[in-house]
């Protein structure tokens, strides 16, 4: 199947949406023509600085309009960008820059890097486009195939590693789907779409170009905030968003008014599990559509879709993570790495066209993670139901083993989750004399409400096997999450295990 690249499709909306806004940013609204203008004289500015094609450029700034058009201007000669979220430390985010090699930075945190590399303010930025002359550019003959990106995973399961991915991963899912005549994630070209996860993750990254290959109105956060996001959604009348769970959540506090959210018409989310309560609830206030999307930085993110479809029958399958677009392969094995039955929990492996083209400069996790033939490891735990949805359990390395037993964190903060008065939670396994592991939950109550541990812990009885059930609790203000809203829970169990092993060493 040949499948266009980035460039291509901004040149066709260049042509046919010229004075059409393609990006509204609290600064600006770029069109169309213009956006395609000013890659061109990004991709002078960055021949003329020596960057040539497959040379990194990172992007360590919040997210702008300058953001694409450094995406766009970079892919037109063959560079590749490294987003890198303005949330990481200085030292995750030197390590970033330094692992990727990066020629050019484009930031506002210049004071952190070292070494040598070309360092572009990122409030200079208009200036140092405006200097270069476009026709110095040394365009780049790009295919489907050529890398345009290289995201870091976010680290939540060990040291970050370069995702490298090419044009095919931001346009391989839309193909499928229009090649199937399904309209799953359909953009209008009336549409005004908000990104509120960040560029630096392959969920926002991948909604926003999406956008753009549409032709549709790009709402850019310069980051996610609930109050700049629900004002942003009222005031540019939002019709299509994509948001983690975590930001849905608070999307949906403070009780929204009626008719806040009316103008949009479809909620696109994924990138951690959700409640059904949440899911009950966003789509009672919404009225939108809902769609969920699973699948990995790895996978060029979606590759399994719960449809809207879905969410509107009587009984909803609200905790599966849905089908595999037609053409997605997806097959669950045990650890021998046979395929199991319907219904038996084993790895979940994909094999998309959307998949990446590897991890940079780390041939060995890539032959770990990215088989010869296309499939993708992706360290989820999952099955297959009757009705050939797939339900998501976890990661594979959160899992948490009592006595032998196998315990999802997921699971169990689903069912906490479903406690009224409990508004954000996270379990993980801590040491246990008896068990090995046991489940141990944080938990942030409502605001107001004076909810007791022994009333959470009775709300659980009916919903969890007693072995899946917190053998401790703790009240905190906060769950620490990445960018995309996913519980750190490497961070929530150091002090836990350390104690652990001092003790016994
Ligand atoms: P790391 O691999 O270092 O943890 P990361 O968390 O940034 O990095 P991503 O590629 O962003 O990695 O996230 C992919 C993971 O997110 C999946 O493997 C899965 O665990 C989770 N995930 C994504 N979508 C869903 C979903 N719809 N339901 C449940 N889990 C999901």
């Amino acid at each position: 199947m040949s499948l266009p690249t980035l460039t291509e499709n901004l040149a066709a909306r260049a042509a046919d949406r010229t004075e059409a806004i393609a990006l509204t940013d609290p600064d600006e609204t770029v069109d169309y023509g213009t956006l395609w203008t000013r890659a061109h004289r990004v991709a002078g500015a960055l021949t003329s600085a020596g960057v040539t094609d497959g040379d990194r450029i990172a992007h360590l700034a919040p997210d702008s309009r300058h953001f694409y058009e450094l995406l766009y201007g970079a892919a037109l000669i063959g560079a590749v960008v490294v987003p890198i979220s303005p949330r990481l430390s200085a030292d995750e985010a030197r390590y970033i820059v330094t692992h990727s090699g990066s020629r050019l930075a484009v930031t506002d945190r210049a004071d952190i890097l070292e070494g040598p590399i070309e360092i572009v303010q990122a409030n200079r930025f208009a200036q140092w486009r405006d200097a270069a002359d476009a026709t110095s550019a040394r365009l780049a003959e790009v295919d489907a195939d050529t890398a345009v990106v290289q995201l870091y995973t976010s680290g939540t399961t060990g040291l970050p590693k370069g995702v490298v991915l090419a044009h095919r991963s931001f346009s391989a899912i839309r193909a499928l789907l229009d090649r199937s005549g399904l309209d799953w994630i359909d953009f209008r070209t009336d549409d005004v779409s908000l990104t509120c996860m960040s560029v630096s993750h392959i969920g926002g990254l991948w909604w926003a170009t999406q956008g753009l290959s549409a032709g549709v109105n790009i709402i850019v956060l310069p980051t996610f905030a609930p109050e700049a996001a629900r004002r942003a959604i009222a005031d540019r009348r939002v019709t299509i968003t994509c948001v983690a769970p975590a930001m849905l959540m608070q999307l949906l506090e403070d009780d929204p008014e009626l008719g806040e959210y009316a103008t949009l018409r479809k909620v696109v989310y994924g990138g951690s599990p959700i409640g059904a309560n949440l899911l009950t609830r966003a789509m009672d206030v919404t009225g939108a559509d809902l769609v969920q999307i699973y699948g990995l930085t790895e996978t060029g993110n979606t590759a399994v879709c719960l449809p809207p479809a879905a969410h509107r029958l009587a009984d909803p399958p609200l905790h599966a993570a849905g089908h595999p677009y037609p053409g997605v392969g997806l097959s669950i094995r045990n650890a021998c790495g046979d395929e199991v039955p319907t219904g038996a929990t084993g790895e979940v492996f994909l094999r998309s066209p959307a998949r990446m083209l590897g991890y940079f400069h780390n041939p060995e996790a890539t032959t770990k993670t990215l088989s010869a033939d296309g499939w993708v490891a992706t360290g989820d735990a999952g099955y297959i139901n009757d009705d050939g949805l797939l339900v998501i359990h976890d990661r594979v390395k959160d899992l948490i083993i009592v006595g032998g037993e196998n315990v999802y964190p997921a699971e169990v903060e689903k069912a906490i989750g479903a406690h009224p008065d409990i508004r954000d939670c996270a379990v993980i396994g801590v040491p246990d004399d008896r068990w090995g592991e046991s489940v141990h939950a944080f938990m942030v109550p409502r605001p107001g409400s004076d909810v007791t541990v022994g009333a959470v812990a009775r709300s659980l009885r009916g919903s969890l096997a007693a072995y899946k059930a917190p053998a401790s609790y703790e009240f905190v203000n906060e769950i620490p999450r990445n960018p995309a809203g996913k519980p750190l829970r490497r961070s929530l169990r150091e002090p836990f295990w350390s104690a652990f092993h001092r003790s016994v060493n």
